[in-house]
């Protein structure tokens, strides 16, 4: 029904259908309009001018099992037919309870409860109330502060803002900040570990800045400490140093600080197992959050996983979570996780990424190996990326100016391959990172052409 709508505006039906009218979306850039997807299919997308891309960063490490999955559409339109929408303060569905139980069901780990959200940064935020609450019902009201790290990046939203580091995105915003948080330094050996240090000496210089900032701190005011276990959009797959994590947790648990890792974008099989942790030994978190290979971009939805020690307190206390959203555990998106999770287990996806992620590494060792430019490839599973130096000896990085990795972008874009810009800065300048982060279901095939392209696309700057 359009009868409300300004007739000068829309004139008839015909005009608001018009596909090419694109003035009234506000876009992220004003500078220059994005291309228009008509279909999308498997790994690659089809453009209104023809073009076919293969979408080698599946959106942004979303769409793990490809585009336009006939299953996941027919189990979406199910749902839709059954209940499309129901409030959950009063009631569940089926869909999500299947979906929590999918994820957890005989969790190793003690995570217990699956609470589902809309988008990322709804679960950080919703993963930093629960451990507020948590500590308010345990009678410590003090822990109010959170502990990041600097080049992490865990949301748009003012709180989830103001613990990440993107600090570009903070510019317009400064005053909207979460007071109570602090920044130790990321788990970044390409650009970190000192000359002559050793890989063990390097984490212990990091667990110990973490344990003198909890200490500066006081730690009876700290309430988490928030990571993503393999780092993502800020500086691009950058795995943690050996023991890094698990050093991290003995932190934690001997100041009673709760441990989120956000696995936002590296979890759910992402980097070759369901959760990235679990390549950590025994780091396993009090709360973590997952997104986008949940819904693998079906629909948007977004997780909390708690732990059971977590769950109990609320569960002998107030007895409730006292947050909640309109489309919380929305039937539909979790009809769409649901059934992109079953064919994540029904055809084995996950180790699927695993030994396809070798292939692409030693790929991209061998196609970029003799780039200026290229100063690290870094990552596991289907999540790598590779970092644009200025000079390979100093590290030294390009001006802002040159905007080397959007070159790079846009030259494999025209050559059609999409990757994914990573917006983090290095030593306050913006780096150049790209990511590479296909749909498991890319062949041996198409993974060739993406290196041969990113090759090309490199080769063309000079
Ligand atoms: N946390 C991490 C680790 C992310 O990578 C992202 C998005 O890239 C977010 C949080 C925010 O998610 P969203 O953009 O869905 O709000």
């Amino acid at each position: 029904d359009i009868t409300h709508l300004p007739s000068t505006n829309c004139p008839d039906n015909e005009s608001l259908l018009d596909p090419s009218d694109k003035d009234h979306l506000l876009h992220r850039s004003f500078i220059e309009p994005p291309a228009l997807v008509e279909r999308a299919e498997g790994v690659n997308l089809f453009l209104s001018d023809g073009r076919k891309i293969i979408d080698a960063c599946a959106g942004a490490a979303v769409a793990l099992i490809g585009h336009g999955n006939k299953e996941v559409h027919q189990a979406i339109v199910n749902q839709l037919q059954k209940v499309s929408y129901v409030h959950t303060q009063s009631y569940t569905t089926q869909s999500a309870e299947d979906l929590a139980n999918l994820i957890l069901r005989g969790s190793p780990h003690g995570l217990e409860k699956a609470f589902f959200v809309g988008s990322g940064s709804e679960a950080v935020e919703s993963a930093l109330k629960l451990a507020r609450q948590y500590y308010f019902e345990k009678n410590e009201p003090e822990r109010l502060h959170i502990v990041s790290r600097r080049q992490g990046y865990h949301g748009n939203t003012m709180t989830t803002m103001s613990i990440s580091g993107n600090l570009a995105r903070k510019v317009p915003f400064e005053g909207f900040s979460y007071p109570h948080t602090s920044q130790v330094s990321p788990a970044f050996a390409y650009r970190y570990m000192q000359e002559g240090e050793t890989e063990v000496e390097y984490t212990a210089r990091l667990l110990q800045e973490l344990d003198d900032e909890f200490l500066r701190v006081g730690p009876h005011k700290v309430m988490a400490f928030i990571a993503e276990p393999v780092a993502g959009s800020g500086i691009g797959s950058v795995t943690p140093p050996t023991g890094y994590l698990a050093g991290v947790r003995r932190l934690c648990d001997k100041y009673g600080i709760l441990l989120i890792f956000d696995e936002i974008m590296c979890g759910v099989g992402r980097t070759g197992t369901f959760f990235a942790f679990e390549q950590e030994g025994d780091a396993v978190p009090d709360i973590m959050t997952i997104a986008k290979g949940l819904g693998g971009g079906y629909a948007p939805i977004s997780g909390v996983l708690v732990h059971k020690r977590i769950v109990d307190v609320l569960r002998h206390g107030s007895k409730a979570f006292n947050h909640g959203h309109t489309y919380q555990a929305h039937p539909t998106s979790c009809a769409a996780a649901l059934a992109v999770q079953k064919i994540v287990v029904r055809d084995g996806l996950i180790a699927r990424c695993a030994a396809m992620g070798k292939i692409l590494e030693s790929m991209l060792r061998t196609e970029l190996r003799d780039c200026w430019s290229v100063g690290d490839i870094r990552g596991r599973g289907l999540f790598w990326s590779v970092e644009f130096v200025k000079n390979k000896q100093t590290k030294e990085t390009f001006e802002p100016s040159i905007h080397f990795g959007g070159r790079v972008q846009q030259a494999a874009f025209e050559k059609g391959v999409a990757l994914y810009p990573c917006g983090g800065t290095v030593d306050g300048k913006k780096g150049d990172h790209l990511m590479i982060a296909p749909p498991f279901i890319i062949t041996e095939e198409e993974l060739r052409t993406v290196c041969n392209v990113l090759r090309e696309a490199v080769e063309s700057q000079q």
